[in-house]
């Protein structure tokens, strides 16, 4: 129910005003964010790459404006040029949100925002690097499965994002385990109906070990994202049975959540990326990782209502 709650007010208009204007926030949201500025995401990529592999995400989403969606583009190709020029194209991705490049627009969302996205993976291209994108509530799941289609016919390694709480998902992974395909599995982040999703903890665990499954066995490259030590165990051991090597899948963690089990994965000669989110738009995404854990909203709650 928290979790609920918290979600429903990463949507909020007035909890948005009064979580932003909390001085004594800031160093919780530092812990997630890297910072508001390209600058901040080059350095802790930087800082990362030593033994990590990085996916950076410019923040923002559901936007209903198309300049706003426009920015969304160009920031993305500034931050690809800048990875380019650091030499940072082999160990650094990024992550996209459709609903940030115009696809919640009312008049040719989806159309907006697949041509927004090309132009990042065009940027990518060039800069020696890839593209995934991420998956936002099931209401869009199936237009963003579409616009990955289209990506993926004049850019094959455009990865995208399946939830496991999600019911449907076996089946999408079924489909979607072909030849070069780049499939990242996380539980999922938003409040879905029981329509839909899976609500209980434990089915959205045995859900996301099927879907493993499905994935490692399949032809395409499973991005395992969790932080959830036995599914972990699990996704080693399932990659194993399938005969994959250790090139042949990856691990992906958040940006502060997590670091030592990060770095004693990536010492252990696993695959392991980082997803390291930076910019002034970090509400929301905030919100969700506060839902996530109690500890955090602990923390939360007596930063908001300490003076500072
Ligand atoms: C790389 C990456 C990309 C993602 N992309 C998407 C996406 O596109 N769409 C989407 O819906 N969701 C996305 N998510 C979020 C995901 O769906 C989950 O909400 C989130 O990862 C928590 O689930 P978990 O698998 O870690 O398991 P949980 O059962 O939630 O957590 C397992 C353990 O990990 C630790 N932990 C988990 N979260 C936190 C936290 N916020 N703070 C501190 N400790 C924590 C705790 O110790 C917890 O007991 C992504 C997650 C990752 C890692």
């Amino acid at each position: 129910m928290l979790r609920s709650a918290l979600i429903a007010a990463s949507r909020s208009a007035t909890c948005r005003s009064v979580v932003e204007r909390a001085r004594m926030m800031r160093p919780i949201v530092d812990r997630f964010v890297a910072g508001a500025g390209v600058d901040d995401a080059v350095r802790v990529a930087h800082e990362l790459a030593v033994d990590r592999l990085i996916s950076l995400d410019h923040l923002g989403e559901d936007t209903l404006d198309r300049a706003q969606a426009e920015r969304t583009v160009l920031a993305y190709l500034a931050l690809l040029a800048r990875l380019d020029a650091e030499g940072l194209g082999d160990r650094a991705e990024v992550s996209v949100k459709l609903s940030a490049l115009g696809q919640a627009l009312p008049v040719d969302g989806e159309k907006i925002a697949l041509e927004n996205t090309r132009r990042i993976c065009e940027a990518a291209a060039s800069a020696g690097t890839t593209v995934t994108v991420d998956m936002e509530d099931h209401t869009t799941t199936d237009s963003t499965l579409s616009i990955v289609r289209s990506l993926r016919a004049d850019f094959p390694s455009t990865g995208t994002v399946l939830q496991a709480y999600l019911k449907r998902t076996e089946g999408d992974c079924a489909d979607l385990a072909g030849p070069g395909s780049r499939i990242r599995l996380c539980k999922g982040a938003y409040d879905e109906p029981a329509s839909v999703a899976y609500r209980d903890k434990s089915e959205v665990d045995s859900s996301y070990a099927r879907c493993l499954k499905v994935l490692m066995d399949g032809k395409g490259y499973p991005m395992v994202a969790t932080h959830d030590s036995r599914l972990i165990e699990i996704a080693e051991r399932l990659a194993a049975e399938a005969g994959r090597a250790v090139d042949e899948y990856e691990f992906q963690m958040l940006y502060g959540v997590r670091p030592q089990e990060q770095q004693q994965l990536a010492g252990r000669g696993l695959r392991m990326r980082v997803y390291v989110p930076y910019g002034t738009e970090w509400y929301s995404y905030f919100m969700r990782r506060l839902g996530e854990r109690p500890a955090n909203l602990a923390f939360f709650l007596r930063a908001l209502t300490r003076r500072g």
